[in-house]
């Protein structure tokens, strides 16, 4: 090291909403720190891109719990970064449209008493359940202090008193409180947002980002990187830095800790803590695979990741494609969570489809995105090469032409829902899971980071903490994924460095 070489408080390998948010907390309590992304853009999945003069969300299309008071809307407001951002709240009695297999559908309103209400008119006979569904989701939640920004006390409860409630399965729990298949349905309808599996996804998952998206669920105007600007922002007034361009390949060890960084560019940074927002298998390889247990990293490669997607994104005419301010569901199957293990004959079973607000008109849309889970494998022929703006690479012809196709297969879909939609269209784009794969730097593109499976629920746990004493990890591997979940996941890796009742304390009365 030279003479001027800095040694940073803190290094935050990736700037995805975990690392920044992580980043803006630790400058907020005084401390050096600098953000190394290795892409052109920071925010990982609050990433955008623009075609046909539009911009198109990649990785964060509605956000939930972001009415006034909420609880990203607190640590949003702590940050404060809430008066950098253009909301769109989505629609009172309706932000989520499920459409099933016979074209029959539902509306999920917002707040409890919407959803009960809407629901109840299409069910008479089953506000038992409906009842019972909506208590379920709030007593799982206050399982959850931090979730409520409370800090864990041992006489109340919390998933850490009751482990048990983490092993319970949201399908079972559903199929015990009703018999018809359509409630189920509409009950699980939004899956596509934790990938819901009936195998596999537990009830916690469903309750943590169901009550979220229930607690306001709002669009971000002009693209979700303004949530990555904003705090990128923040964090210079605090005096913190981020380098775009800066892939952390290596690191450097004396003793037992961690020393410098060094990047693919040949530039080695020093700091006194590392925490990273890459996946906890990328966080392994980059810090030295030899200098975590065997254990550990073997319990780490048996757990799967969630699957990855499929997105096509449209830009439309002007004023030609009414703007919905609402998402929409879309199953041609009747269970509707059995579409992560798709069909390949059938897909895409579950379409996610949205129009992102246009800067013009409230009227009409000028895009829409659709998204349907798509497995790796799909791909994994044209796997060998990488292409990113940072690291451009044009992948061979036969990739483009299997893209065409299941473009066109979507817009057939997309057909059977708006008939006319075709003659609106002026632009077709799409992203494949190697998109995610060479953007996000995960193996396999997945949509969330690691599954969380109720066979395994145990193995599952990611600690901030790692063996190396002064590496962290953040993001939505830690606690949950989504944009609420990783910003959880950044106040669990603060707490190492921040007292915990303190900083929540700030937040809450922020
Ligand atoms: C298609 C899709 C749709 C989604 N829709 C929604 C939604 O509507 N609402 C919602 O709340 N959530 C949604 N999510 C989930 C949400 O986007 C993620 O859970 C969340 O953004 C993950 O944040 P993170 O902090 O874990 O970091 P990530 O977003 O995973 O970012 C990690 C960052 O680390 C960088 N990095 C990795 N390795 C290195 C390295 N070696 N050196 C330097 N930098 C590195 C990456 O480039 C990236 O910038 C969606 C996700 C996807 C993929």
């Amino acid at each position: 090291m030279n003479e001027e070489q800095k040694i940073y408080d803190f290094i935050i390998v990736g700037s995805g909403i975990g690392g920044l948010l992580s980043s803006v907390i630790l400058a907020m309590e005084g401390h050096s720190v600098l953000v190394l992304e290795k892409n052109h853009q920071i925010g990982g999945n609050l990433q955008v891109f623009s075609r046909d003069k539009r911009i198109f969300d990649t990785g964060v299309h509605y956000i939930g719990s972001l009415d006034e008071g909420e609880n990203l809307y607190q640590i949003f407001k702590y940050v404060n970064i809430l008066d950098d951002l253009k909301m769109q709240r989505l629609d009172e009695d309706c932000y989520d449209l499920i459409r099933l297999e016979d074209g029959s559908t539902f509306k999920h309103g917002q707040g409890y008493e919407q959803f009960k209400k809407g629901l109840y008119v299409d069910f008479p006979n089953e506000k038992a359940a409906i009842d019972d569904f909506c208590k379920t989701l709030k007593e799982y939640c206050d399982y959850f202090p931090l979730y409520n920004l409370e800090t864990f006390d041992g006489n109340k409860k919390s998933y850490i008193n009751d482990p048990e409630i983490l092993e319970i399965s949201a399908w079972d729990y559903v199929n015990s409180i009703t018999s018809d298949k359509k409630l189920q349905a509409v009950f699980l309808g939004n899956g596509p947002l934790y990938a819901g599996d009936y195998k596999r996804t537990p009830l916690f998952v469903l309750a943590l980002i169901m009550n979220s998206y229930l607690k306001g669920s709002y669009r971000m105007v002009n693209g979700s990187s303004q949530i990555a600007i904003a705090l990128q922002k923040r964090l210079r007034e605090h005096g913190g830095e981020l380098l775009k361009h800066q892939e952390v390949v290596s690191s450097t060890q004396n003793g037992a800790s961690v020393t410098c960084v060094q990047t693919k560019c040949g530039d080695t940074f020093y700091a006194n803590n590392f925490i990273s927002n890459a996946h906890p298998k990328q966080t392994v390889e980059m810090f030295g695979a030899e200098k975590f247990r065997p254990a550990y990293r073997k319990r780490l490669e048996l757990l799967d990741d969630t699957v990855s997607a499929f997105m096509l994104y449209l830009s439309f005419k002007e004023n030609s494609f009414p703007y919905l301010n609402h998402n929409v569901y879309n199953y041609t199957k009747e269970n509707v969570w059995d579409t992560v293990d798709y069909n390949e004959s059938e897909w895409p079973e579950a379409l996610f489809i949205c129009t992102p607000p246009s800067k013009a008109t409230t009227e009409f849309a000028d895009s829409m995105s659709a998204m349907a889970y798509m497995n790796i494998k799909e791909v994994e022929q044209w796997g060998e090469s990488f292409n990113t703006v940072a690291e451009s690479a044009e992948r061979a012809e036969a990739y483009q032409k299997f893209k065409e196709e299941k473009q066109e297969k979507i817009i057939t879909r997309l057909e059977e829902i708006y008939p006319n939609i075709r003659e609106s269209i002026i632009g077709v784009h799409s992203s494949t899971p190697l998109t995610y794969r060479d953007y996000i730097g995960t193996k396999d593109g997945s949509l969330y980071g690691i599954e969380k499976d109720v066979n395994t629920i145990g193995f599952s746990k990611i600690n901030a903490r790692t063996k190396i004493p002064n590496v962290f990890m953040t993001g939505q591997n830690l606690v949950f994924h989504g944009i609420l979940g990783a910003s959880i996941g950044a106040l669990v890796t603060c707490f190492n460095f921040v007292e915990d009742r303190e900083l929540i304390k700030k937040i809450k009365s922020a």
